[in-house]
């Protein structure tokens, strides 16, 4: 039986946004205020190569100003009665409530292994709790579920943990993603920078039709197609809204379905308007595509109507480096919906994004080239402590995942995280995909 992790607290300090970055996908649907009742949610999810299985608890009906008390109770009660660890999550950004201090309480009392996370630490000032230590579980690891921060460290706190009580990583290779076929191929953009005309261009009369399932959702279609012996499943989407305006209704729920969309895709052709440039909302839907951990190419369509020549390109690619810094490893095709200029040339970047994302590293190989790396340059560490790293492996692909051991290693620098990536991609290349390290 793989461990079984719980997600405890009071409403509203981020349970459903944690656990939805916790298993890396947007399943349970963020409420947007307390009281709104959800069902209870488990899901499998890799913990750093361990086979667990996290649950949401933030399904349990709150509401009622006075059934508060007892329906933290009754979801103390289940997780300790199904845990193996309770990840006890309170907002940073509060102050600590008689509900945060009675769910300790039960939780102390359970006698199960239990990892306090201060959520909503978006920057280190937003952390200020004196009183902290009176909940009896010491430090809390900080965390952003929004931001993505500090979840590293707390997968890691909680593997140690797992650790301790005798579960063990699975060794075996199936645990890697596996390998499929077809490739699904998402458009994603803003509107009117010509998804739709491009989609069609690249469904012109040579390609065979495989099927064709459109209506699955209003705004986002699916077509599978054909190209020289390749199958690829085209995901047509509407523009995503910008982020300062997702709210309630039809806008959010538009840009949900944006995300099902980049969730079910293995690789992202963003789409940007050459003839406008790129701009903060293309960054942002970048960032979206970045967070899911696509592959992601970016399509500058509407070439035709800008100047023939390099100059103009290189002007173009200057803007992309600087308005999307951190998407170094992305390739940049130019393309012209209305002439069909360069279009296939996106299915001939989805099959090398496709196989970098499936590639597997020999683990002798890279440990070996890691060992000289560090020798090099060894980490810098934070508070006096320096961090060593002893080990690294390939744990998965589609995207590639390695887990690097070492000592110390919530001291290790971000930067110098940044240097061991640009190491891995000099030496193995990983063109349009994310790499992941999780130390
Ligand atoms: P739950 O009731 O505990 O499941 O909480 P939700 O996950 O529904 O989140 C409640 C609210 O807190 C939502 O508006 C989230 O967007 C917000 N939230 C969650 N995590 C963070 C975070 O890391 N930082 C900030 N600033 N807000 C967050
Ligand atoms: P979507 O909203 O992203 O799906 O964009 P559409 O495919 O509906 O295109 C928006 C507008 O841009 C339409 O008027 C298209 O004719 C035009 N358009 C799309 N691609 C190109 C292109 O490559 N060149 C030019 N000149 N216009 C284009």
């Amino acid at each position: 039986m793989p461990p079984l992790l719980a997600i405890v607290g009071r409403p509203n300090v981020g349970k459903s946004t944690l656990f939805n970055r916790l298993i890396g996908k947007r399943l349970a649907i963020i409420a947007k205020e307390a009281g709104t009742t959800r069902d209870r949610i488990y899901q499998d999810f890799d913990l750093n190569g361990l086979e667990a299985t996290l649950v949401d608890t933030g399904g349990l009906e709150y509401g009622k100003q006075e059934n508060i008390e007892s329906d933290i109770q009754s979801q103390a009660k289940i997780a300790i009665k199904e845990a193996d660890l309770i990840i006890f999550v309170i907002d940073s950004m509060q102050e600590l409530t008689v509900d945060d201090f009675q769910a300790a309480d039960i939780l102390r009392r359970a006698k199960k292994p239990v990892l306090l996370a201060a959520n909503k630490c978006d920057r280190e000032v937003d952390y200020e709790h004196f009183n902290i230590y009176e909940l009896g579980f010491g430090e809390p690891i900080k965390v952003s579920a929004i931001h993505k921060l500090g979840i590293d460290e707390l997968k890691n706190e909680a593997m140690a943990s797992l650790e301790k009580a005798g579960f063990k990583e699975s060794e075996k290779k199936s645990s890697l993603t596996e390998k499929h076929n077809t490739i699904n191929l998402c458009f994603l953009g803003r509107p009117n920078v010509g998804k739709s005309s491009l989609v069609n261009k690249l469904l012109g009369e040579d390609k065979v039709i495989v099927s064709d399932k459109g209506g699955t959702t209003r705004d986002a279609t699916d077509t599978k197609v054909e190209v020289d012996e390749k199958t690829y499943n085209l995901i047509d989407t509407a523009g995503i809204r910008r982020r300062g305006k997702i709210g309630k209704g039809v806008e959010y729920f538009s840009v949900l379905r944006g995300f099902s969309a980049i969730e079910r895709s293995d690789i992202v052709a963003l789409i940007i308007d050459g003839e406008e440039g790129v701009n903060k909302q293309d960054a942002h839907i970048a960032s979206y595509i970045l967070e899911a951990d696509k592959g992601l190419m970016l399509v500058v369509n509407k070439w035709d109507l800008k100047e023939k020549g390099d100059e103009e390109q290189r002007k173009f690619l200057r803007s992309l480096q600087q308005k999307l810094p951190f998407l170094p490893w992305a390739p940049v095709i130019f393309v012209s919906a209305k002439t069909g200029r360069n279009a296939t040339q996106i299915f001939k970047l989805a099959q090398e994004i496709f196989k970098e994302r499936q590639r597997q590293i020999d683990n002798e190989e890279i440990q070996t080239y890691i060992e000289k790396i560090t020798l090099k340059h060894l980490p810098t560490g934070t508070n006096n402590k320096r961090p060593k790293i002893m080990d690294i492996k390939q744990t998965n692909i589609n995207p590639p995942t390695f887990k690097v051991k070492a000592s110390n290693a919530g001291y290790i620098h971000f930067s110098y995280k940044r240097y061991l990536e640009n190491k891995i991609r000099e030496k193995y290349g990983f063109l349009g995909t994310p790499i992941k390290l999780i130390f």
